[in-house]
């Protein structure tokens, strides 16, 4: 059966190009939001850290109505995939809406994505955005968006995909240039024509796979899927099947049912194939359960999600000056934060560790746990964390495998030289070297993940903040052997108040260790974003927790950077006093300022 009523289709786009300003407008027109109600919300990129990073990790849900007909929004995550996201939030729609700027054009950030979209046999809808800037070049954008498609697209299905001109801000979208501009209609009416409606069988036993999971305080775990098959009601009994472990499964009620409405969740009784459900009141929901007729237990297949790949170990901050920055500083706020990030984030691990006030974290990558300690940091966390490390396996020979990423970088001409200097010092491999003929060029290696730790803000500053560095998960591949990094990193000293306290600062693992008069150790890793202005913030750690946390490394850049324990005299000769700009003894704070 078809549900002619109901249109599943999910967003893709670069940051800025304007998904959140086309949703709003969607919303708007949709009749969603009263008459003379502003929407002051973001809909969609609510959390800041993803928009400052120019990422989108959490799908959101959004549906609006157009005639008689209900559209279900999903929002993409819009760069790295931290664990099969992506591909689960596909599984729930038909068609996606591919929006790009008309000046900007296509940027490499949404090809991953796209390039799934396509894999999945969805129909895809490119709308070009801004086509009221001066400098747009709609037909040019077209042509890219175009030759993107040729590249992705195996079969190339896509290549007669329906182009909509759209001012999202202005509030129209039109099929043509040449069309009159008046609002959304065309959109709609594009949506409507070319997207399928969603199918199922609704005489087959329930069958409602689990793409995401939503964590709300008062009601706890909240599982998003769509009716595959089936059907789904308040007080119905289903099974939790899990495709990667079937046997093993467990009756629940359904308790409490919603579909979306606007920006909003509504209860409902009853949801019928092909609508997007949210049900609460099931505690150990996860993702890729499917929720089946309890006579016919057979889960819907889904990609299994990613392992981590890098650990950090969270450490509680017992200094004197613990406090000053933030609320929560005890090792049981950081447990229960941490554990409570499991509800929503199937890629995380957390583990308790030999010290109460240590957790090893692991997760996809270095972003993926940083975009963690800053929230976790916003939100008032305060707590010192060690440098990343690579999980390491072995084959079923016992070969060391470590995990690799593939690298898209795409910089101004003149840095590439750079680049691949500093890629190719961490192993990274060139495997391609696209000059665009516009002053870019684009840069893709294959290279161990290890390779990247600190790489980002090196990046940065070898391509003056111009360049945009792309990695996506590779699996594991053979170890690589050492890395030998050419830059050591430089001997820094600061005053606590009580003492000089000197140490050896190591830019690419943004890591440092001090070890200060009476044998007091101090650690500490760099915060802030500016690569050329670093804030260092400084924790006093007991020695025994430092050194189980830093001797548990096998990393290369360790055995570089040993922990060194020297008399002042002896440190002071490797101190450059041009680096020390501002010393703040209260919060042991300094500024180190990177030279050009
Ligand atoms: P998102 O990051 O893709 O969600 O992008 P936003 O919707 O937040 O838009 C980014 C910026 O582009 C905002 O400043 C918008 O006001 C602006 N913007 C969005 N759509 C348009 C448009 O159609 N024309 C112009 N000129 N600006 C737009």
């Amino acid at each position: 059966m078809k549900r002619e009523d109901v249109r599943n289709i999910a967003i893709i786009a670069h940051v800025d190009h304007g998904k959140t300003t086309l949703v709003d407008e969607l919303l708007k027109q949709s009749g969603v939001f009263r008459a003379n109600q502003e929407v002051q919300e973001r809909v969609m990129d609510s959390n800041d850290i993803e928009r400052e990073r120019g990422i989108t990790i959490l799908s959101k849900n959004t549906a609006v109505y157009y005639k008689n007909t209900k559209i279900n929004i999903i929002d993409t995550p819009g760069h790295a995939d931290f664990g099969g996201e992506v591909e689960r939030v596909l599984k729930m729609v038909n068609g996606v809406i591919l929006v790009v700027d008309a000046f900007e054009g296509a940027m490499p950030q949404t090809k991953f994505v796209l390039k799934k979209a396509l894999e999945l046999n969805l129909d895809v809808i490119c709308c070009i955005n801004k086509v009221d800037r001066e400098e747009a070049r709609p037909n040019e954008v077209i042509d890219e968006v175009l030759e993107l498609l040729m590249e992705l697209d195996a079969n190339d299905k896509q290549l007669d995909c329906p182009f909509i001109f759209a001012s999202a801000k202005a509030g129209w979208a039109a099929r043509s240039l040449d069309d009159e501009r008046v609002n959304m209609v065309p959109l709609f009416e594009t949506i409507l024509d070319y997207i399928p409606a969603p199918e199922g069988d609704p005489e087959k036993p329930t069958q409602v796979l689990i793409s995401t999971i939503d964590y709300n305080e008062y009601v706890g775990r909240i599982g998003v899927g769509k009716v595959d098959n089936g059907s789904l009601k308040v007080n119905q009994e289903v099974a939790l099947v899990n495709a990667h472990d079937p046997d093993k499964f467990k009756k629940v009620k359904i308790s409490k049912l919603y579909e979306f409405d606007g920006l909003n969740k509504v209860e409902v009784n009853e949801a019928q194939i092909g609508s997007i459900v949210a049900i609460s009141g099931i505690a150990d929901i996860h993702i890729g359960d499917t929720l089946c007729s309890p006579e016919h237990p057979e889960p819907i297949p889904f990609q299994k999600i990613s392992e981590p790949t890098l650990s950090m170990n969270f450490i509680v901050n017992d200094s004197p000056f613990a406090g000053q920055e933030g609320k929560y500083v005890t090792s049981r706020h950081l447990r229960d934060r941490l554990f409570r990030e499991l509800n929503t984030d199937v890629s995380l691990r957390v583990e308790e560790t030999e010290s109460a006030d240590m957790f090893k974290v692991c997760g996809r990558g270095e972003l993926h746990l940083s975009v963690l300690i800053e929230n976790m940091r916003r939100e008032g966390y305060e707590f010192a964390v060690s440098k990343a490390e690579v999980l390491y396996k072995e084959d079923e020979n016992g070969k060391k495998l470590e995990p690799m990423e593939l690298v898209y970088v795409d910089v101004p001409d003149e840095f590439s030289g750079a680049v691949i200097e500093k890629l190719s010092m961490r192993k990274g491999e060139l495997l391609n070297m696209n000059p665009s003929g516009t002053g870019y060029t684009r840069l893709e290696f294959s290279i161990p993940s290890r390779g990247l730790i600190g790489y980002r803000d090196e990046f940065m500053t070898d391509t003056k903040g111009n360049g945009i560095l792309n990695q996506l998960f590779d699996g594991y591949g053979p170890y690589k052997g050492d890395i030998q990094y050419r830059t050591m990193g430089s001997l820094i000293a600061f005053e606590t108040g009580e003492a000089v306290a000197y140490g050896l600062f190591n830019a690419q693992e943004r890591g440092l260790l001090f070890i200060g008069p009476g044998e007091r150790v101090y650690s500490g890793m760099v915060v802030g974003q500016n690569p050329k202005n670093l804030d260092i913030e400084v924790n006093v750690c007991k020695r025994k927790q430092l050194t189980n946390t830093r001797a548990s490394g096998s990393d290369d850049a360790l055995k570089l950077t040993p922990p060194k324990v020297m008399s002042l005299e002896q440190a002071l000769e490797f101190i450059d006093t041009d680096e020390l700009l501002e010393v703040t003894p209260e919060h042991l704070r300094i500024r180190k300022k990177i030279l050009d």
